[in-house]
């Protein structure tokens, strides 16, 4: 974890890194799981286990597209379970549902420009997280983020942003400036540092609860996700 996203990670909940065993044992959330399938995924340790098996399949181009038949959307039109919620980026080419091969009602997915937060955002987090009882929280980066792209050209040549756009570029903009002078790639560097603070953000906010959060990054070229340490 690098400082920056140290220093807005409080609370008691840890932003969680590549170690399924990290994950706290108290994930399992009684209550809006009745009643739910049998094989749903209770923990998010088997939240990840399902998530990272669905974008295995997706890497190797051997999606299933569960859960699209008739008999479930039947099933899903009167209760929802979902089991986990992923925070990530408008990006047409990263969308949550087929990345990680699920289906209707496995996933709240919400999405802005280089999934940066606003109150909105964390409202669908905290709804998510007491109204549905879901385990897990994953923030998707990706790489070749066009935003950060625009937060990293805004700090390297200055200028102004206008309209909306500014207000992504500023809450991206601290990640670029922390990942700078690093060596390798400032864009990469700054998708990765963007991950975790906003991961460390999500996790410290005191709606979340006793769901885990994780951080996690889209490789464009394989199509792999991996979870990431903040
Ligand atoms: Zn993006």
């Amino acid at each position: 974890m690098n400082t920056d996203s140290q220093g807005s990670a409080r609370g008691r909940r840890a932003f969680l890194g590549l170690g399924v065993a990290a994950v706290p044992v108290a994930t399992q959330v009684p209550g809006p799981r009745a009643g739910a399938p049998g094989d749903l995924p209770r923990t998010a340790e088997q939240a990840l286990r399902r998530l990272r098996a669905g974008n295995r399949r997706y890497a190797e181009v051997h999606a299933e597209h569960p859960h699209e038949s008739r008999q479930w959307r039947r099933a899903v039109a009167v209760a929802q379970h979902p089991f986990a919620v992923v925070l990530g980026c408008i990006d047409s080419r990263v969308p949550p549902e087929l990345v990680f091969d699920q289906g209707l009602g496995d996933l709240l997915v919400i999405r802005t420009a280089g999934h940066v937060l606003d109150e909105a955002v964390l409202g669908s987090v905290q709804y998510s997280v007491e109204e549905l009882g879901v385990p897990l929280v994953v923030v998707l980066g990706h790489e070749r983020c066009g935003a950060v792209t625009a937060a990293v050209a805004h700090v390297r040549d200055g200028g102004r942003v206008h309209g909306h756009l500014a207000r992504v570029v500023d809450a991206i903009a601290p990640a670029a400036r922390a990942s700078r002078f690093r060596p390798g790639d400032w864009v990469d560097n700054a998708v990765r540092t963007h991950i975790a603070r906003v991961g460390a953000q999500v996790a410290g906010d005191p709606t979340v609860g006793r769901a885990a959060v994780v951080g996690a990054r889209f490789d464009l070229d394989t199509g792999r996700v991996r979870f990431r340490r903040p």
